[in-house]
């Protein structure tokens, strides 16, 4: 039922946006400054929640107002900031700004991702392949299908045999995105005479999350001086390593790591026991099983799911009509460039999809600094509300709230759309 709800809106999506084609990768930024070297291993998730990650996505309203929105406000390109690759310490080549590197994963159309499983001579695995494999698919790939409205196609192709890496489980301490790498270039020669990746844009490696080495699952991004995965004639820069942590996270564990793969950055706070601080349970990028965890509009804009046309650039005010997030179609944000690198940003959010766990939807503004690094705050959800995760943070209609010069006041709320008026000025 679900998938052919799915394709419902595949079909709708493609047929709707079939002549305004999602941009192609951004072309290379040969002047962005060279990434620091990385000391530390790509993500640290540290889980803040364990709440089961089983999800029941609700029932999506697949007829909306207006599919393909007329333009509204500035040219879009004013309100797209530009990114900023030196501040990223703990991963490479990922922003929140504007374009998304040409090294990381495609984000839109068919993306086909080489699932492999290693053991070791001591910490065997003690399940099937397949066991570990049905922890992350098909929820993995139904959750980009959703939250791209149909337009990434995730395949994951898995190898269903362990594969026995030649080292002690000691030997593979991912202290370093290189040695990281390595565990990877291992797993890939390993998987080789039985596998093809020449049609393969992203390597999975998981062990049994009962017997992992590793405590937590990191993603793989490669940046040019590091060099990615060499396996049959082709380089692949984007990957994804299981640890124990897969047994609470489940499927969307993937669909987070894979977000780095894409370009996106963490939004919890690193290194802290407020993880929530910034943007509570709001977005995968945010917390991986949060209540809201579908990606911000603002991510989708940075992966092509939401184009130009869907995104009401507000340099000097605006009233628009929002659609919410999880629906698709309409217009997905307003953006109001505040100076430099920053921006206030307002969504539409509603129960629905793999939000359908929130309490109330609203109109959620946030702030988006993209020379703030990656786990260090460069997306603040706002809100005049008090509780820790954010979740009471949307506002309904009649409700205003004032940020960096900008007033927000939602003008009207329908079933899955609100009307937002955006002011400067006392
Ligand atoms: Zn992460």
């Amino acid at each position: 039922m679900r998938i052919q709800r799915l394709l419902l809106v595949l079909i709708l999506v493609l047929f709707l946006f079939g002549c305004a084609t999602p941009a192609e990768t951004p072309p290379a930024d040969d002047a962005a400054p060279e990434t620091p070297s990385t000391a530390i291993p790509a993500a640290t998730d540290a889980p803040t929640e364990t709440a089961a990650p089983t999800e029941t996505p609700t029932e999506i309203p697949t007829a909306t107002p207006t599919l393909v929105p007329t333009p509204v406000g500035a040219d879009p390109n004013l309100c797209k900031l530009p990114g900023d690759f030196n501040v990223y310490l703990y991963e490479s080549d990922i922003t929140l700004g504007f374009p998304v590197k040409p090294i990381r994963l495609v984000s839109t159309g068919t993306v086909r991702v080489a699932v492999l499983f290693v053991d070791f001579e001591d910490a065997a695995a003690t399940v099937s392949p397949e066991d570990v494999f049905n922890m992350i698919s098909p929820g993995a790939e139904e959750f980009f299908l959703a939250t791209s409205y149909g337009q990434m196609q995730m395949e994951l192709v898995p190898l269903l045999e362990w594969l026995r890496m030649p080292g002690s489980k000691d030997d593979y301490f991912m202290h370093s995105s290189v040695s990281h790498r390595d565990y990877i270039r291992q797993a890939a020669a390993l998987a080789d005479p039985d596998f093809d990746f020449s049609d393969i844009d992203d390597i999975v490696v998981m062990n049994d999350p009962a017997t992992s080495p590793f405590s937590y699952g990191p993603a793989f991004a490669a940046d040019l001086s590091e060099g990615g995965i060499e396996v049959d004639g082709m380089t692949i820069n984007n990957g994804a390593t299981s640890g124990t942590d897969l047994t609470y996270w489940g499927s969307t564990w993937l669909n987070h790591e894979m977000g780095h793969n894409m370009g996106l950055v963490d939004l919890y706070l690193y290194g802290s026991s407020n993880a929530l601080r910034w943007v509570g349970e709001w977005s995968v990028m945010g917390l991986i099983d949060g209540k809201g965890h579908e990606h911000f509009a603002w991510e989708r804009w940075q992966l092509n799911w939401v184009i130009d046309a869907q995104v009401a650039c507000f340099p000097e005010g605006g009233t628009t009509t929002l659609t919410a997030v999880e629906v698709p179609g309409g217009v997905k944000l307003i953006v109001v460039p505040v100076g430099g690198t920053r921006a206030v940003v307002i969504e539409s959010r509603r129960a629905l999809g793999y939000d359908s766990a929130i309490p109330e939807g609203g109109v959620l503004v946030y702030t988006v600094d993209t020379s703030i690094a990656s786990g260090q705050g460069g997306l603040q959800v706002q809100t005049s509300g008090v509780s820790a995760d954010y979740l009471d943070a949307p506002l309904a209609a009649g409700e205003s709230l004032r940020i960096s010069g900008v007033t927000i006041t939602v003008l009207e709320s329908g079933e899955t759309t609100d009307t937002v008026q955006v002011e400067f000025g006392p």
